[in-house]
């Protein structure tokens, strides 16, 4: 089947045809002067929150922009990649009509996502050294599927895929490919922005969540063309970032020294988690990692998972993922968790 790729017969009718709520703040052009707003019932008195937040919060856009190399227009922000995600489904996926394909064993929110949108998950089992399988995936869909969702590094299995099978993918798929980045900070792989320009059918999605160490403020990002993003500020709620956290995102984003930093650290910790677990009994395997954590196979998960936490470690038991028997999934802590850790894995082991 030959590429055919139309935004216009991906996008769903009712968002076509959908008129976007406007503010009174979008409806004139700023010449830069100091106004008076009585536009939107806030209350006057300033405390720091009292005014609506930027609903394209522009400022933190431009400071991305520069820092990913791609432009303004070719950026959403959403609270949390999770949002993100949420509106590439409302956009694109017609419920009870359209289908998604996803990569399991993944991350849990695309099958989430699809229940609460009633569109149907086509799943397509990864292969056994867990890259996607790629005539699978051709074989299953058809003109209804929408979305593919690669995650890379993948979640729980750590890896990030081979270019090559991502790249036949974006070259073969008929809908709209979702690259998720919640990992690549932590990846030796270069991120697939650079491949926005060449595949008008790429999103890419980042988040602050991770790397960032930012989770609790809630920043998604999602990168495609201008054509994919102008769908989606259409039907964005139109304050879903709020005042607080464009503040700390902008903070914290023009501090590259301090993120790389703690990420190098993180990598160090992993490398020495991963020397650990390899001296450790019951551990069967540990799988390659491209993240800041890592997946293992045990003799017994609930076994294993069930001692940790009685020594007060919360660990991801992923057993019940396909490909994922046995499986605990680490996350690297800071250097005195990651010891603890290492030191109750022995005296278990
Ligand atoms: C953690 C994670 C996210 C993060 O979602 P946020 O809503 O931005 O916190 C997204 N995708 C994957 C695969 C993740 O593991």
């Amino acid at each position: 089947m030959d590429k055919i790729f139309n935004i216009e017969t991906l996008t769903r009718e009712s968002v076509k045809s959908l008129k976007p709520y406007s503010s009174a703040r979008d409806e004139y052009v700023s010449d830069g002067s100091e106004m008076i707003f009585l536009d939107a019932n806030e209350n006057p008195f300033e405390n720091g929150v009292n005014r609506y937040p930027d609903p394209y919060q522009r400022n933190l856009k431009s400071v991305l922009a520069e820092q990913k190399g791609v432009s303004e227009a070719n950026m959403l922000l959403g609270n949390g990649s999770d949002e993100v995600l949420d509106l590439i489904f409302r956009a694109f996926c017609e419920p009870n009509q359209d289908n998604i394909i996803s990569l399991p064993p993944t991350y849990g929110m695309y099958k989430v996502l699809s229940g609460i949108n009633a569109v149907e998950n086509r799943e397509v089992l990864l292969t056994s050294d867990f890259e996607p399988n790629i005539s699978g995936v051709l074989k299953i869909a058809d003109k209804n599927s929408k979305l593919l969702f690669i995650c890379s590094p993948n979640n729980p299995t750590g890896n990030a895929f081979s270019r090559e099978i991502v790249q036949e993918l974006l070259e073969k798929f008929n809908g709209l490919i979702v690259i998720d980045e919640a990992y690549i900070d932590f990846s030796e792989q270069e991120s697939w922005l650079s491949g926005l320009k060449k595949y008008p059918n790429l999103i890419v999605t980042q988040t602050l969540s991770k790397a960032y160490g930012m989770a609790g403020i809630r920043l998604g990002i999602c990168y495609a063309s201008e054509d994919i993003i102008a769908v989606l500020n259409k039907i964005k709620p139109p304050y879903n970032v709020n005042q607080l956290t464009q503040q700390q995102a902008l903070k914290r984003v023009m501090n590259q020294e301090a993120v790389a930093a703690e990420v190098e650290q993180i990598l160090q910790e992993r490398d020495d988690l991963i020397e650990a677990l390899q001296q450790v009994r019951f551990v069967q395997e540990i799988y390659p990692t491209n993240a800041n954590f890592v997946l293992a196979k045990v003799d017994d998960a609930n076994k294993r998972y069930q001692e940790l936490l009685e020594q007060h470690v919360v660990v991801r038991n992923r057993s019940t993922q396909p490909l994922c028997e046995n499986t605990l999934r680490f996350t690297v802590g800071t250097p005195a968790e990651n010891k603890k850790l290492i030191a109750i894995l022995k005296q278990l082991g």
